[in-house]
């Protein structure tokens, strides 16, 4: 064996060494790595007085309507095939840090600017309500955006009470999930749901009051309704 070729040998031994302690060294920090399970056991609460929601959030749909057709799309879109022509004049709506999209079946995520800029508004009051009170950061759920007149025709079959003439067809409209809310970080501090519906309920009765929005408390569908306004 000439010198040239025990060089090599050496080589590929080194090389082959280094690659077995590498592997075992990231197999032992894969075995050594305790998962640390944190379990939800300390109960923390945003302070605000509770109101009747249907009582504050009865904004009726014919209200919501006007709002709808003098800020909204000139036409609802017929199917997604129109809804898709229309896209210079929306806003693609997101998850983000504040609020999750959820997966929509009966609906598509766009809203006209004004709208969207309105959610967004309402994602930042909710974190802002949390942060100040010392709570953990949750995220709330967008659960239906733009519908086309299928949408529509379709939901209609399924649920008698969805009217022909949403005003989920002109992108002005959102709805939100009071029963659902996802905790962004693992920690033993959590919120009751019925807290969290209060935080997220004060931030609408903000923005309502200030005349930004129509809130309708929709029961069957368990979730707030909101029409922008301005
Ligand atoms: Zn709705």
């Amino acid at each position: 064996m000439n010198m040239s070729i025990m060089r090599l040998k050496t080589k590929v031994l080194l090389l082959l060494g280094m690659v077995s302690i590498l592997v075992s060294c990231t197999g032992n920090a894969a075995k050594e790595t305790p998962i640390v399970e944190i379990v939800e056991d300390t109960m923390v609460a945003y302070p605000g007085r509770t109101f009747s929601y249907s009582a504050k959030f009865s904004d009726a749909q014919d209200k919501q309507l006007v709002a709808a057709q003098r800020l909204g799309l000139s036409t609802p879109p017929k199917d997604r095939a129109a809804a898709a022509k229309m896209k210079k004049h929306l806003t693609l709506i997101k998850s983000n840090e504040n609020y999750i999209v959820d997966s929509l079946d009966h609906s598509i995520p766009y809203l006209v600017p004004a709208a969207a800029a309105e959610l967004q508004r309402i994602g930042e009051g909710f974190a802002d309500i949390l942060k100040r009170n010392g709570l953990p950061h949750y995220r709330f759920y967008v659960t239906s955006i733009l519908r086309t007149q299928d949408d529509v025709k379709k939901l209609q079959r399924r649920n008698s009470n969805a009217t022909s003439n949403s005003c989920h067809c002109y992108g002005t409209t959102f709805d939100l999930a009071y029963f659902r809310f996802e905790k962004a970080q693992p920690s033993r501090e959590y919120m009751h749901q019925d807290n969290l519906k209060l935080v997220l309920g004060q931030v609408l009765l903000n923005e309502q009051r200030a005349g930004n929005i129509y809130v309708k408390y929709e029961k069957k569908q368990a979730c707030f309704h909101i029409t922008v306004r301005e």
